[in-house]
Formats: C-alpha cells, structure tokens, sequence
C-alpha cells in the first residue's frame, strides 16, 4: 500500500468536486483550495509510507522488567473509510513484558502510522495490538481506542452512535481476566463501559466494522 500521490490528479479532483457542490472553483477564497486539500489529504495519509521497522527497531530494549507498562491518552486523528471524515479520540495501551520494552514515544508514533490512513476503528485498533504483539513479543497487549466520529455527527443520523469504544486484547490480556481488569481499572472508564470490553461479551472483529 503505497502513497505516490499524483498531486495534479489529486487536485483536479478536487477542482471537479468543487464544481460539483454547486461552487466557483476559481474564486479568490478558493483558487488555493485544490492545492492546499492536496498537501492536508497527503499528510492525513502519510502512514502508509512510514516504515513501521525503521519506527521501532532502533527503540527496542532488553530489560528485566515484567509489570504492566501502560501508555495512557494518546491523541490521534484519521479518516473514517466510509465517508472521508474524520474521526479522532484517545488511544489506550498496555502490555506485559516478556523482557523486552519500546521507547514510549515510539507507541504514540506507531499510532500515528495507524492512523494516518483511511481506517475504521476496529481495524486501526487490532492494528496498534498485533503490531505491538509482532515487535515485542510480550506475554499481552491491551488496546482500547474512545472515538468521535463526526461523519455521524455532522450528517445528523445516528447521534447515539458517535462515540465508539473499541479494544483488542491479545496473549494473557485476552486468557486472565485479572489482567484485563487491571488494564482497565487503569483507565477509570465507566463501569458500563468496562462491561463493554469483557472479550466473552465482544464478538470478533468484523471486517466491516459496527461504523458504517
Ligand atoms: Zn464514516
């Protein structure tokens, strides 16, 4: 999946669809808009271009250390698959060591990567997990992702479903419920939300996602 955008395409798609929602593509207040979409569409995308070895191998360390390391809060933005608008929340992550541990910032990075990409929230956060599970190879991994998706919000349909909560546990996050809890007790989300990510209740991840 690579992301050699054309940007003269790019932008004379743009030009086209300014047309077509009934605007003047060559007015002043517009003129630079193709352009300036094209650069903004290209970062929000950037992550497929990163190159996730050259993220984290460098940031790997041997330690004798088995307690949960939990990264809390980290902020992301992408873009929902379905329908180009964003959604953006709070990523939650915690793994158990099996003697090897990332650079902190190097989490917040490979969320980055994730998220920079057309996405469903399902998908990004098996992502960060399985990732996180390849390079590091702990005893588990826990990730929960809290969302607001404004293509929800914005067309007016389905308010309720705007804020999505999402998880993915793997290793002993998925087999000890004792573990899970921690992790989750950790984050303080309400108790009925907790009750939302015990995995017996969570079906498997669809392909398509419960966001459409
Ligand atoms: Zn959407």
């Amino acid at each position: 999946m690579s992301n050699q955008m054309n940007k003269d395409r790019v932008k004379a798609a743009i030009e086209v669809l300014l047309a077509e929602v009934g605007e003047d593509p060559t007015r002043d207040g517009l003129a630079r808009t193709p352009d300036r979409v094209a650069k903004a569409l290209e970062f929000l995308t950037s992550g497929y271009e990163q190159d996730l070895d050259a993220v984290m191998n460098d940031a790997l360390f041997s330690v004798d250390y088995s307690e949960m390391v939990i990264v809390k809060d980290i902020d992301f933005y992408s873009l929902c698959e379905h329908h180009l608008l964003p959604f953006f929340g709070k990523c939650h992550i915690a793994y158990l060591p099996r003697g090897r541990v990332v650079g902190l910032s190097k989490i917040s990075r490979l969320v980055d990567v994730f998220s920079r990409r057309l996405q469903i929230q399902e998908r990004l956060t098996n992502q960060i997990a399985e990732m996180i599970s390849e390079k590091l190879n702990p005893l588990g991994v826990g990730v929960v992702v809290e969302a607001t998706h404004l293509c929800m919000l914005m067309r007016g349909v389905e308010k309720q479903n705007s804020f999505a909560l999402t998880s993915a546990m793997l290793g002993s996050f998925r087999e000890n419920s004792r573990t899970r809890m921690e992790f989750l007790e950790l984050l303080k989300l309400r108790g009925d939300m907790r009750s939302a990510l015990d995995p017996a209740r969570v079906p498997e991840e669809s392909s398509e996602g419960a966001l459409k």
